[in-house]
């Protein structure tokens, strides 16, 4: 193989090098995230926050109910228990007890509203927590392909890069560094031009048959005068 022909291996397997390697990135990074498992746990966590605020002004209200009727059995018993005699004192207490149990069946009303509530967020949230174990099921399913490919992917890149270092250490130094530093300019990532009919196919310039010779030849690094890129004329 000649020096300008390695060259243009060497590129073919860097492109080879560089797809396998976006190809490994894509794959992590589905890898990393499931959108329809990041939405399920999202969906959850808000139920269970919902679930917990709910729970709590529950509890808050029971312990309001049982203050009330305490007072209340209180108030009844000094009623009925003839405690009082004084009829001006009969009929604060008679209207203090109705105020009371005014407040006891607002207060159950609501009672009854948070238990409807909790009981709801408390279904809604199975409901979710099944779905998330659904969708992470799918998840770890359709991963099992993906890590199946991930490593066979490796590999591939593996061998490769090796192949790679087998060719560059049989070249000179220099052109590796010349075609490297080609390489990193060109925004299309080509450092090696192909010629045909005595043209640089990548810029189109015509060239010297002299230059074109040269690039035929392949023993030493030879430039497009145009585009600036290595020459090689299969
Ligand atoms: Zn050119």
């Amino acid at each position: 193989m000649s020096l300008a022909e390695s060259l243009h291996r060497l590129q073919q397997l860097d492109n080879e090098i560089q797809a396998a390697q976006m190809e490994l990135a894509s794959i992590a990074q589905a890898l990393a995230d499931s959108p329809a498992v990041q939405h399920a746990r999202a969906e959850c966590a808000r139920l269970e926050q919902a679930l917990r605020t709910a729970s709590s002004e529950l509890k808050l209200r029971e312990l309001d109910a049982q203050a009330l009727a305490e007072k209340i059995a209180h108030e009844e018993h000094r009623l009925y228990g003839g405690l009082i005699r004084s009829p001006k004192e009969i009929l604060d207490v008679e209207r203090e007890l109705s105020a009371l149990r005014r407040r006891r069946e607002a207060l159950d009303e609501e009672l009854l509203g948070l238990m409807e509530r909790v009981e709801q967020l408390q279904e809604e949230l199975q409901q979710c927590r099944n779905a998330l174990r659904q969708a992470e099921q799918r998840f770890a399913e359709d991963s099992a392909a993906l890590r199946a490919q991930q490593t066979a992917l490796q590999g591939s890149l593996q061998a490769l890069l090796e192949r790679r270092q087998a060719l560059a250490e049989h070249l000179s130094p220099y052109a590796v560094q010349q075609y490297e530093a080609l390489r990193a300019r060109k925004a299309n990532k080509v450092a090696v031009a192909l010629v045909r009919d005595g043209v640089c196919t990548q810029c189109g310039q015509g060239l010297p048959s002299q230059l074109a010779q040269q690039a035929r030849i392949g023993d030493e690094v030879v430039f497009c005068p145009n585009c600036g890129r290595i020459l090689y004329a299969p």
